[in-house]
């Protein structure tokens, strides 16, 4: 069965994707988190709140290693999932429709801080038996955000980064900010 937990940053994810591992971990289910090698400078996966997990960390594309790693558990958790290739949907795909009874729970990103679909997270949302989608509280208004509003200027989507990088915004607020930013950009153009 796959699950997926996805929404913006800052909304408590991975401590989702966590209770739910160590659920099986006390029942002795064999239960394995991976997280791709986009960012490596820790095999823990931690949460804001201190929760800590071993993760092991495999390649965007490398099918075999994750066909390895499933084979040898029963459950199966994805952090980051939206870095992960075609490879790790295509996989998932192929296990969940033969009827394995393998779970998988991947946890990522629905969107970019741009508000585009995120990687393979729309096809597993698509596939899933189950989607959990979970929303950060707007820091300008309070209410659900929507995206994870980046407050620096990136230029690709991929920018691994935290508070200091991203805010949760509505999309209200979101649209207010990104006027902001913009009026900012033609000012500094014009001095
Ligand atoms: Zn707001």
């Amino acid at each position: 069965m796959l699950e997926v937990i996805t929404g913006g940053m800052f909304a408590g994810k991975t401590e989702e994707l966590l209770r739910r591992l160590e659920r099986h971990r006390i029942a002795r289910r064999r239960v394995a988190l991976i997280k791709p090698d986009l960012d490596t400078r820790t095999t823990k996966v931690r949460t804001h709140n201190g929760k800590e997990f071993d993760s092991i960390t495999v390649g965007r594309k490398d099918r075999a290693a994750l066909e390895e790693i499933i084979n040898e558990n029963d459950v199966i958790g994805f952090d980051e999932a939206e870095f992960f290739s075609d490879e790790l949907y295509r996989l998932l795909k192929e296990l969940e429709q033969s009827g394995t009874e393998k779970i998988f729970i991947a946890c990522g990103l629905d969107m970019d801080s741009e508000g585009e679909p995120f990687g393979i997270m729309p096809a597993l949302m698509a596939i899933a038996s189950d989607v959990t989608k979970l929303h950060a509280v707007c820091e300008n208004c309070f209410v659900p955000a929507n995206i994870s509003f980046s407050v620096v200027d990136k230029k690709e989507q991929i920018l691994v980064g935290g508070k200091d990088m991203y805010k949760a915004l509505c999309w209200r607020c979101a649209a207010i900010e990104k006027r902001k930013k913009k009026e900012q950009s033609e000012q500094s153009f014009t001095v």
